[in-house]
């Protein structure tokens, strides 16, 4: 994997003295805690690199642990992408895959000793009820009227609550800690709630019961022997009631939690209840969308695992809350692919030309560079024919003097082959042009004609040699840069970009590319990078979805915004 050492950052800072200290035993266990109900998106990807980073920095271990406690939005699916989007971003828990499912035994063992302890008891009050008695910022909680109950009526009242012998809502276990507390995450929380008619996707109808994630956090952490468990900002009010937890259930250790800044991008959305909705009211076509900002999609788009890390070590890690720019991602997904990416000629809107001094049916083996900036990658052959295509946007029966590619009268260079003359522009009845008759200047091949300067170089593909393709011309999912923010009125789905997806058919690429395997990744020359979708359109047809332009084209879009 990568060799250069990643940046450090505050957390890095704390484990390194931590270290020096020789606290927790001179360990350190991580661990990525999602939950399975969804994708994992990018900002995912910022808390996976964190934590197996440090793991991998500090010969720790980092845990992959499913916190599934809530099991009517959970589900198998969910787990197993998780697992496959870890693994291709390229780390590996080894065998410390947890559930904490597989702690619930536990978990109800460590309640009833807060009950014998007195410090949680089973709350008759309704929902709405535990909402009212909990107070506001400025106003404090009320004791619930069942706070007081013996210890052997706790015991009973929670027993029976396991024995499903009440119905959903009916009963809460909550801790007893102190309703006045100005952190209204200690006013008194819920620790337990009932959950009957779901089958859990680990545990099956075992439960009725589920503990909530303040209470199944800590102990799973402990109970794992986690020494550092990284969490977002907005934890950072509940540190208190983690740590309450530990301190008053005969655990093994008191794990630290640390709180850092989650990750937010511009032109998308990193909540899950939001790409949930996307998903299910269709306005993707999945989790694995090209346009979604999930890891599937990404990798479905073309993006690499490597330049997703690189990502991440860019934007650091602090604890103050911002917005990376998408330009971000965009450039390293860019600098990787231009370092890494073949190149390769494709023609997205086809223009016919027939070269007439060139023979019918005969082919000519030119010869291109794979990578023009190093010649270690080699070349292949290109079969030059008489009829070729190239951009429509590269020929204008008139143009400006500045308009460096084909005119009708003038002179254009082939990428790798020959210098060309346009004669004549055929159109159609409607007026539209239709094919151009132009001749080559055999003396061109690799030198300058005689005598005269031609600047412009195009691509072009062979018209009989050449393979079709589709070409899917991806954009951003939005056209605001915070579609989260879009105020009260304004639902994101509103600022959904209706351009952010573009099928070309009956493109022409190169002959090799009709054989290219899903998930290869190329420069199409002077048009963007472009990777192979897994699917193949009608036809056996090859797909390729647009990674990212070759410049940013929303730099300028963004700078007139800011102008107008
Ligand atoms: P969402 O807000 O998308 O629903 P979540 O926190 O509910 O996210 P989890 O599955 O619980 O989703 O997240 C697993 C881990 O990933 C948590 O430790 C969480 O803090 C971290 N995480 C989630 N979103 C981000 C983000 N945008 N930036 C950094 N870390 C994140
Ligand atoms: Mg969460």
């Amino acid at each position: 994997m990568d060799t250069a050492p990643r940046p450090t950052n505050f957390i890095r800072q704390i484990i390194e003295r931590d270290l020096g200290e020789n606290r927790h035993d001179g360990r350190v266990v991580t661990r990525f805690p999602p939950e399975p109900n969804g994708y994992l998106h990018i900002g995912h990807a910022k808390s996976i690199c964190l934590n197996f980073g440090i793991a991998e920095d500090y010969r720790g271990e980092c845990h992959l642990r499913f916190d599934d406690t809530n099991p009517h939005k959970e589900n198998a699916e969910f787990v197993a992408a998780i697992q496959e989007d870890v693994k291709w971003l390229g780390y590996d828990w080894g065998d410390q895959v947890y559930f904490a499912s597989d702690y619930f035994e536990q978990l109800y063992e460590f309640a009833v000793e807060l009950i014998k302890k007195g410090k949680a008891f089973v709350c008759d009050l309704s929902a709405e009820e535990i909402r009212e008695y909990r107070g506001t910022l400025t106003r404090p909680g009320i004791d619930s009227p069942y706070r007081n109950r013996s210890v052997e009526e706790n015991l009973d009242l929670f027993r029976r609550m396991r024995a499903g012998e009440f119905e959903d809502g009916a009963r809460v276990l909550r801790a007893r800690i102190d309703m006045t507390s100005p952190n209204m995450n200690l006013r008194d929380p819920t620790l337990y709630r009932i959950r009957h008619g779901v089958v859990h996707h680990q545990t099956g109808e075992e439960w009725c019961i589920y503990p909530m994630y303040d209470y199944t956090h800590p102990i799973s952490d402990a109970l794992e022997g986690v020494t550092h468990s990284i969490c977002t900002l907005e934890f950072e009010d509940h540190r208190p009631l983690y740590d309450w937890v530990l301190d008053n259930v005969s655990v093994p250790c008191h794990p630290q939690q640390i709180e850092f800044s989650r990750l937010n991008l511009e032109y998308t959305v990193v909540s899950k209840r939001k790409l949930t909705q996307l998903v299910e009211e269709g306005f993707v076509e999945g989790w694995d969308d090209p346009r979604m900002p999930t890891l599937s999609g990404l990798r479905r788009r073309g993006y690499t695992a490597a330049s997703i890390r690189d990502f991440c070590d860019r934007i650091g890690v602090t604890k103050s809350d911002n917005v990376v720019e998408m330009g971000v991602l965009e450039n390293c997904i860019r600098e990787d692919l231009n370092a890494n990416a073949p190149r390769r000629m494709a023609v997205l809107h086809p223009l016919k030309i027939v070269i007439e001094n060139f023979p019918e049916g005969e082919v000519e083996e030119v010869e291109a560079m794979n990578h023009p900036q190093d010649p270690a990658w080699g070349s292949r052959s290109l079969p030059f024919t008489r009829e070729i295509y190239i951009e429509r946007d590269d020929f204008r029966e008139e143009a400006p003097r500045k308009f460096k590619r084909l005119v009708s009268g003038g002179e254009v260079r082939l990428r790798y082959a020959y210098v060309i003359r346009c004669h004549e522009v055929l159109k159609s009845n409607q007026g539209e042009i239709i094919e151009l008759r132009c001749t080559y200047d055999p003396g061109t091949l690799g030198a300058d004609p005689e005598g005269r300067k031609v600047k412009g170089v195009i691509h072009w593909v062979s018209a009989t040699h050449g393979a079709e393709a589709e070409i899917r011309l991806y954009d951003r999912l939005f056209n605001h840069p915070r579609p989260d923010l879009g105020g009260e009125n304004q639902d994101f789905r509103e600022l959904l970009n209706p351009d952010s997806l573009r099928t070309l058919t009956r493109c022409r690429v190169e002959p090799a590319l009709a054989t290219a395997k899903a998930g290869e990744r190329f420069q199409f020359e002077r048009v963007g990078y472009f990777s192979v979708d897994p699917a193949r359109a009608a036809g056996g047809v090859p797909v390729f979805n647009r990674i990212v332009t070759l410049r940013d084209t929303w730099a300028k879009i963004e700078k007139q915004q800011a102008g107008a």
